[in-house]
């Protein structure tokens, strides 16, 4: 849409603790993925407003520096407790938005709440470091803010996400300008309203809405200190590179293909219950969800009860919607293309939609296709559907090779009732995060989130202890006040 829709909101910037109605020329609409209610317009705003965004964030910055880290995070304590309060409308909201069922959202928001109850918890860990590093002369490490920082967030998660940095990186004294995906702008305003409910000062908190152009901007900008991303690979590759090349410390957290190996001593009716709400939790559209599964001889039983329970769901009723007309047409099309390519169509997702669901919906059943090849497209792209591909091997070891020879690197999992087997396996797989017996191994807080290989670019960690680091910068101070040992020769 290239000219507004006066009868539907437009979606405003928050910027200086102000919402401010974009001066954009471009809007796109916010649509229920549902529905396919157009629900908001969401501005293209330009680079010049996130430049006022970035002085304004500055400004109050200078202030929010100052005050005390106790006291930074007691708006996260009541951050936490105004969501908790609202859990339920707050849902309805990331269900509206992007469509995933209201459990699944509430979901979301619990765990996000944990990495509020992680910045909360950084005065307990920041204590810094002293030591005497010679008679008389004590050395000191201390935590100073970045400055401006921004994050950018992809549609999936839309309410966890921007939670991921914000209250870290706010609690650790920076001010955050966030743009959220275009496709679901929604709840980072209201993050903001409850943030500002919460006590925090004007302009710590912005949110320039837009697509590639402040993402650009961003990278380019030199009044903002670090970028934290979440999306696509090839997204978080071009942030990457643009955001370091302007010398900004940049972690990019990009997509995934998550493979789970389903050994023949697995419990099966624990393997195939999991390996389901895996791949189908969240419309599959998880940077987390099981996407392929290596299945090793002896594992029929198991694969077929995974395959009964597909086909006992629709979407609609078991699953929520895809996020977009265009996703949905992705993932028919490697429905539609799969059997021409060699793997079989063991269950349909495309007839597999709840009569009751909304005729403007983007719904796509359960999805599974059988014996395929490794180099199948179904074997090697992230689909981000309710897709699962089976791959048939006969060994461990040749699970293994082709689990490290997919590019990516976000979760793998295994299936056993053998610690041993489980072990080779963790030592092995090329991921960063490992399930054993668990198909979305998120490592909740205090343990950072993050893969290998091309789910991750640059050093550090956006969430758990690692984010204390990333969101700050170190000071070392060195003191001396007598001047009694003269052997220190760097005086
Ligand atoms: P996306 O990469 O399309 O968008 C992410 C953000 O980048 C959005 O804010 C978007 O506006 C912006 N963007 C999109 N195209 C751009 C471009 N060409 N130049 C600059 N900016 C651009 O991702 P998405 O579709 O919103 O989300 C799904 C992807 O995110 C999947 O690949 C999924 O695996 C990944 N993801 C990864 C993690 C993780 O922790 N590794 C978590 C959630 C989602």
């Amino acid at each position: 849409m290239s000219v507004q829709d006066i009868t539907i909101p437009a979606v405003c910037n928050l910027i200086g603790g102000k919402a401010v109605v974009s001066s954009a020329k471009k809007h796109l609409p916010v649509t229920n993925p549902s529905t396919g209610e157009v629900l908001a317009n969401v501005p293209m705003s330009g680079a010049d407003e996130l430049d006022a965004a970035v002085k304004a964030a500055a400004k109050a910055q200078r202030d929010w520096a100052l005050v005390a880290l106790k006291d930074r995070v007691q708006i996260m304590y009541r951050l936490k407790a105004l969501i908790e309060e609202q859990v339920d409308s707050l849902a309805e909201l990331v269900t509206q938005e992007n469509g995933k069922l209201l459990a699944e959202s509430r979901g979301e928001l619990l765990r996000g709440i944990e990495c509020i109850e992680f910045a909360t918890s950084l005065p307990q860990i920041a204590a810094g470091q002293a030591m005497e590093v010679s008679r008389g002369v004590e050395c000191k490490m201390l935590r100073y803010p970045l400055g401006v920082v921004a994050a950018i967030t992809p549609f999936n998660f839309p309410f966890m996400v921007p939670l991921w940095m914000a209250p870290t990186a706010i609690a650790c004294g920076n001010a955050l300008i966030l743009k959220p995906s275009e496709q679901t702008p929604l709840s980072a305003i209201k993050l903001g309203e409850l943030l500002e409910q919460a006590g925090l000062p004007a302009g710590i908190y912005s949110v320039v809405n837009g697509g590639r152009e402040i993402v650009e901007a961003m990278c380019d900008h030199p009044g903002i200190q670090a970028i934290g991303f979440v999306g696509s690979t090839k997204v978080a590759k071009l942030v990457y590179d643009r955001g370091s090349n302007t010398g900004k410390r940049v972690k990019a957290l990009g997509g995934a293909k998550n493979h789970l190996v389903v050994m023949p001593d697995a419990d099966p009716a624990m393997t195939a219950a999991n390996v389901v709400a895996s791949a189908t939790g969240c419309a599959g559209q998880r940077c987390m969800a099981a996407s392929v599964l290596i299945a090793l001889e002896g594992t029929d039983h198991i694969v077929d009860d995974i395959k009964k329970k597909f086909q006992s769901m629709v979407a609609g009723r078991d699953i929520g919607s895809v996020i977009s007309p265009e996703a949905k047409a992705r993932i028919t099309g490697y429905i539609e293309r799969c059997e021409a390519r060699g793997a079989k169509l063991a269950v349909d997702g495309r007839k597999a939609v709840d009569p009751a669901a909304p005729a403007g919906g983007n719904f796509v059943g359960p999805t599974l296709f059988d014996y395929a090849k490794p180099d199948h497209e179904v074997c090697c792209d992230e689909i981000f559907g309710p897709t699962l591909t089976v791959v048939r091997v006969k060994n461990l070891d040749e699970a293994i090779s082709i689990e490290n020879a997919n590019p990516y690197g976000n979760a793998a999992a295994i299936y056993t009732s053998s610690g041993e087997v489980a072990t080779y396996f963790a030592e092995r797989a090329s991921a960063g995060m490992i399930g054993i017996n668990i198909g979305v191994p998120v490592p909740r807080e205090p343990f950072p989130f993050g893969g290998w290989n091309a789910s991750s670019y640059g050093e550090g960690d956006l969430t758990g202890h690692g984010s204390f680091d990333f969101w700050t910068k170190t000071k070392k101070i060195t003191t001396k006040w007598h001047d009694r040992n003269r052997s220190n020769w760097m005086s």
